[in-house]
């Protein structure tokens, strides 16, 4: 196939950068080149476009009262939340809870404290890939002091109940809540006014990458991760870029308002993709629940042919899909989040994910379905 023609199904692991934004990252280094944090002029009006940055960004999600720490992508967003807080809040205690399918920059920043000292709950999700309220009110202590839950989940595109979790931990002001809103924005409505710390990354949502952000309601502390020249409150010490943050603004204000409109595009791929799935019980199994889903990503486990044969298959055809989370594909483990809600080796280690974007069309669906056919027809016939 001609690469002109690809089909590009893997927007979890990174997405198309829109060309407005690329347009947008030269003119502002070609504009607003002086570091913010000079003294004179050209310094004031990189740092005024600075704070216009972190106003779309919050405006965006209507939230008064919060903060924006733009960092270099999600990555060290989600290790500024949680080792931010369990330093700084060690005198209120050591315990926190998150769950089992969380991404590596949660779980291993975990792991890591753990080695420190700090006690860990990992929860359980159920089959479909949620978390239950229930459960997060189960595991609360009295020396609990943060909860770090995803919004979407970046392998199977399960959905937590965000809003009801955090009305539970408004009952216990002194738990803060963290949530990796990476894979929700633009993707499901956002609404984060009971959540004290929002991780965001722009490659996710057609920006760049390398950049991202902690939004952080104003009266929370974190102590910093990074030592240096104190920018940014003393919260992320680097000079600051600015070029990226109005990237990342420019993308998730357009992302959010654009949610609706966006979904409207995949949703038809999604459900064509999953009547087709459905309709080969022998060959298929959905790993994506049916009821309360993201359209932007599905799961789904071979029953007769492997994962990673099938994948590379259909990258000689120019379709490009993933096995599991491209940041856990090198190795060949099963999928940890697969395991955590099957407790099947051989669903978890068989799954190829498929993630959408505005940009991937009804045609692109129909070729990829008859290759897949192609290729795990002549695999079930032997
Ligand atoms: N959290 C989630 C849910 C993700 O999907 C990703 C990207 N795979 C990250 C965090 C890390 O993002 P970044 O690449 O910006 O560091």
């Amino acid at each position: 196939m001609d690469k002109s023609n690809h089909i590009y199904f893997d927007n979890a692991a990174t997405s198309k950068v829109d060309s407005k934004n690329l347009l947008l990252f030269n003119d502002i280094n070609d504009q607003y080149f002086a570091n913010p944090n000079s003294p004179h002029e050209e310094a004031l009006k990189a740092s005024l476009r600075y704070q216009e940055c972190e106003e779309k960004i919050l405006d965006a999600l209507h939230l008064e009262n919060y903060k924006v720490i733009f960092t270099s992508g999600a990555t060290e967003a989600n290790n500024l939340a949680i080792r931010g807080v369990v330093s700084h809040y060690k005198n209120r205690g050591g315990h926190v809870i998150t769950s089992t399918i969380e991404h590596p920059s949660v779980l291993e920043t975990f792991k890591a404290l753990e080695k420190e000292g700090v006690e860990v709950t990992y929860l359980e999700p159920d089959e479909n890939g949620v978390i239950s309220p229930n459960k997060v009110i189960s595991a609360i202590r009295k020396d609990t002091i943060l909860v770090s839950l995803m919004h979407v989940n970046n392998e199977v595109g399960a959905i937590n109940d965000i809003d009801a979790i955090g009305e539970i931990l408004l009952l216990h002001p002194k738990i803060i809540f963290h949530v990796d809103a990476v894979q929700a924005i633009g993707k499901i409505n956002c609404d984060y006014k009971n959540v004290d710390l929002i991780t965001i990354s722009s490659h996710k949502i057609h920006g760049l990458k390398g950049s991202g952000a902690l939004i952080k309601k104003s009266n929370i502390q974190l102590d910093a991760i990074l030592y240096g020249g104190g920018q940014q409150e003393g919260e992320r010490s680097g000079t600051l870029d600015l070029a990226n943050a109005c990237v990342l603004s420019e993308a998730f204000s357009y992302a959010i308002g654009h949610t609706k409109e966006n979904r409207e595009i995949v949703s038809p791929l999604r459900e064509r993709l999953v009547s087709y799935l459905l309709s080969k019980p022998k060959w298929y199994h959905l790993n994506s629940s049916l009821s309360e889903y993201n359209p932007y990503i599905v799961n789904f486990s071979l029953l007769t042919a492997k994962a990673s044969v099938v994948v590379e298959a259909l990258s000689r055809e120019g379709i490009y899909v993933s096995t599991k989370s491209s940041c856990h594909s090198a190795s060949n483990e099963p999928s940890y989040v697969l395991l955590a809600m099957t407790h099947d080796k051989k669903l978890a280690s068989e799954c190829i994910r498929v993630s959408f974007s505005k940009y991937n069309t009804l045609d692109e669906l129909e070729t990829f379905i008859s290759v897949l056919d192609k290729i795990v027809g002549e695999v079930y016939n032997g």
